[in-house]
């Protein structure tokens, strides 16, 4: 079992400039050994009969070192022999990259100060990048500048105490223990990182006597619940709750806060220590809001993942929900354009990201594993247009908030309903032992619509001020005129009667 803990540092001044430095140094070995990996890549293309532009080795295929993910050995060690077998084999990028690292202490002796395992897990990070891009789950590796650079990891001789933390070659420093470590693991890692109001420490911790969580069998699952996301109501659930969305920063009072920071910021001299002063307020703020959503989202998780053994969520495509709206051109005038609809559009994505939706079923994915429930993303497509009780598809079913079927008459919430459709999805998907069985509720005779009245046709219903008026005593004189005039409409009509 892997878990992480955090904790915020108490460094002391010296500390914290060696970490800052620190942060300094590893980025921009990052970001030299990117610029090699991607230098060597090209060279593949322009180095004619030579195998290396740098040691001019000759070409030849067995020797040429250079691959899709290669890079230049300093040390010209570009094999390695394995132990066991003995068998001879090229070193991959990571491991020329890494080979290269007592090179670069020589040549840039300040880079000794490091810890070295901080040094190998650098290189290392950017081997998880670029592995994540191959698999698709990544983009390309960016370089990295000092707002995308904050941490670095250590994965020796890191020792924990109640009052303080060892880590090689920055000692002993105390934190702040809000979380007592559970006995019995072992620390795999730690990773320190920079934050607005300081540096905090993750420590990976790992117990391999503790089995992972055992998932429930199919069989055995009872209740179901299926949940959708939306944004003036967070989350929509199938049993026919809804939780509020507490819009955290597009609320009216924080976006106000928010842009008062960000103009003074911007007012401010550049590289004077005001505006850094001013930088340090805009962050802070940013950090409280994410404190609170993050509080926020592990509450409203626990509360989710105990309503079902099994969880099924709506796989959304964030990103392409906050792609923006596609530019119109004018025809009549050439290098003109339209309104698009932008403007409104980024009100919109400003509130798709303070959501962040993804976040919260991560923590509602992780909880359920801790519980051993099942979870399961399922495709979106269509649940908020399909009947949830007679499967009928139907656009015009759903009229903003409410979902009335156009074929069985079914009638509920609609994001309600898209939610009892998911639940379906996730039914069929894993095939569980439950009836899912939506009670039919027809249009009663209230919601439907009121028959429409002809020109003389009077209103079955009675309003309170025809009451009020009936009630009023009658005037004597009924009919307009004197009696003499009444007479003669009195006489008219029974002629005409007769
Ligand atoms: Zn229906």
């Amino acid at each position: 079992m892997l878990l992480g803990y955090r904790y915020k540092l108490k460094p002391n001044k010296e500390q914290t400039l060696k970490a800052l430095n620190w942060i300094d140094m590893l980025r921009a070995n990052y970001n030299y050994n990117l610029a090699d990996r991607e230098a060597t890549y090209q060279a593949r293309f322009i180095q004619g009969e030579y195998c290396d532009l740098k040691s001019k080795s000759v070409a030849c295929p067995l020797s040429c070192p250079i691959s899709s993910n290669s890079a230049t050995s300093e040390t010209g060690e570009v094999y390695k022999v394995k132990k066991k077998t003995g068998e001879i084999k090229l070193k991959t990028a990571e491991e020329i990259q890494i080979t290269n690292l007592p090179v670069l202490k020589q040549v840039r002796p300040w880079y000794k100060e490091i810890d070295s395992t901080v040094l190998q897990q650098n290189v290392k990070r950017l081997q998880t990048a670029y592995n994540n891009f191959f698999t698709g789950c990544g983009r390309y590796p960016k370089f990295k500048n000092k707002s995308n650079f904050k941490s670095f990891t250590f994965t020796t001789g890191i020792k924990v105490t109640e009052q303080a933390i060892y880590l090689p070659k920055l000692g002993w420093i105390g934190y702040f223990n809000s979380r007592s470590l559970p006995e019995g693991f072992k620390i795999k890692s730690a990773t320190v990182r920079l934050k607005a109001d300081g540096l905090y420490v993750t420590l990976k911790i790992e117990d391999k006597a503790v089995p992972s969580f055992p998932v429930i069998p199919v069989e055995e699952v009872k209740t179901v619940v299926g949940l959708d996301m939306g944004i003036t109501q967070l989350v929509h659930c199938s049993d026919g709750s809804q939780y509020k969305n507490p819009k955290h920063s597009t609320n009216k009072r924080t976006r106000q806060l928010l842009k008062v920071r960000q103009r003074s910021l911007s007012r401010k001299k550049k590289y004077s220590k005001n505006r850094r002063k001013a930088r340090v307020k805009v962050s802070r703020l940013h950090q409280k809001i994410t404190h609170r959503r993050e509080a926020f989202q592990w509450e409203l998780a626990k509360q989710l993942t105990k309503k079902a053994d099994a969880i099924i969520v709506e796989d959304l495509n964030i990103s392409a929900m906050k792609k923006r709206c596609a530019i119109k051109e004018d025809v009549n005038q050439k290098g003109r354009f339209l309104p698009n609809g932008q403007s409104i559009k980024r009100g919109l994505n400003r509130s798709i990201s303070d959501a962040s939706w993804y976040s919260l079923t991560k923590k509602v994915e992780y909880l359920a594993g801790k519980q051993g429930k099942i979870f399961e993303r399922v495709n979106p497509r269509f649940t908020s247009q399909i009947c949830s009780c007679c499967r009928h598809q139907d656009k015009t079913s759903r009229s903003k908030e409410k979902f009335i079927c156009t074929n069985c008459g079914y009638h509920a919430d609609a994001d309600i309903n898209a939610a009892r459709n998911i639940k379906k999805r996730g039914i069929e998907i894993h095939s569980f032992p439950i009836s899912c069985k939506v009670k039919i509720q027809m249009v009663p005779e209230d919601f439907r619509e009121p028959k429409q009245l002809g020109l003389f046709e009077m209103s079955t219903f009675e309003s309170t001020e025809g009451k009020r008026r009936r009630a009023a005593p009658q005037s004597k004189r009924r009919v307009p005129g004197n009696s003499a005039r009444q007479l003669e409409l009195f006489e008219d009509i029974s002629a005409n009667l007769a």
